[in-house]
């Protein structure tokens, strides 16, 4: 994105066109309206046991955007952290999905367990600890039910300063989940250095998986290490029945893609779960 900034194709107004293979225009300004007028929610996905009854449902951000519909990460992640306002949608889609998961799991037998994507760039902040906790005291939401999915697209320049804060909120009952697993500059080092309660393998190693020796040995390698250090694998981007009884067989935990749901507005989350 950085090409950008010193090109002559930025705009007076600082937006970029043509920016991430989309031909809107995006701009600090125009995410930061969206951030204040609340247009970004939260879309949940389930994340399934063997069984495929629901352990989880994941928070993916969806921008409502008033002029262009609903936009999904592709066309903000990216430039909102090259800004550095992803902390921003981060907050909004925690606070948001927290609301409405709370509500749901009063009324049940097993509550979901939630989780939230947290950005490197996020996880570096000064305020980051304290605002886990005030969102978890004002919406009576559970520590022991969030989950932490961090997404690695950049490096952790902090390591102790982030694993110190990991390991408090860790203490407190939050769980930490390393996302992307596989395709980042040193996922195994956060391996050691976070307390990591769970694994998320990258799904761009699924497409194959059925087809490819590489991608089911890198399936089976990291599901054998992750047992070894106790930690769960949640194995994401299933599409088809195949991938699905290929990783069973790999004996991996839990399942998230496709096969069981695209990410889905709450409402529709809710008759999810009845249909169960
Ligand atoms: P992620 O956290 O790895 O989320 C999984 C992505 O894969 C989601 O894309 C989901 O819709 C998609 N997906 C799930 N199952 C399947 C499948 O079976 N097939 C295919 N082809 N795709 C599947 P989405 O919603 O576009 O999000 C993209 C990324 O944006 C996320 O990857 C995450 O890194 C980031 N993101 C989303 N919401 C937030 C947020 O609130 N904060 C931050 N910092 N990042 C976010
Ligand atoms: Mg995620
Ligand atoms: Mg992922
Ligand atoms: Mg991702």
């Amino acid at each position: 994105i950085s090409q950008y900034l010193f090109s002559t194709e930025v705009l007076n107004d600082g937006s970029v066109p043509n920016i991430l293979g989309t031909n809107s225009e995006m701009s600090v300004a125009s995410i930061r309206n969206g951030i204040n007028d609340q247009e970004f929610e939260p879309y949940f996905q389930p994340i399934v046991n063997k069984d495929r009854s629901i352990y989880g449902v994941e928070a993916l951000a969806r921008w409502n955007h008033p002029m262009k519909g609903i936009l999904s990460p592709p066309h903000f992640v990216e430039f909102a952290e090259e800004y550095d306002i992803i902390d921003e949608i981060d907050k909004l889609i925690i606070r948001k999905a927290c609301e409405k998961v709370v509500k749901l799991n009063e009324g049940r037998e097993k509550p979901l367990y939630l989780s939230v994507n947290v950005s490197a760039k996020h996880l570096a902040l000064h305020d980051f600890v304290s605002f886990i906790e005030q969102t978890i005291d004002e919406t009576g939401f559970v520590y022991h039910h969030l989950c932490l999915e961090i997404t690695e697209t950049h490096l952790i320049s902090d390591m102790e300063s982030v694993s110190n804060k990991l390991l408090y909120l860790k203490e407190l009952g939050v769980r930490i989940y390393l996302d992307d697993f596989g395709i980042a500059y040193s996922s195994l080092h956060y391996l050691k250095k976070f307390p990591v309660s769970s694994i998320k393998i990258d799904r761009s190693f699924m497409e194959d998986i059925t087809q490819n020796f590489i991608d089911k040995e890198i399936y089976e390698t990291i599901i054998h290490l992750a047992k070894n250090l106790n930690i769960q694998v949640i194995t994401e981007g299933i599409e088809t029945p195949d991938q699905f009884e290929l990783l069973i067989e790999l004996d991996a935990n839990l399942f998230q893609g496709y096969l069981f749901s695209k990410p889905i507005p709450f409402e529709e989350l809710e008759g999810y779960l009845l249909a169960q």
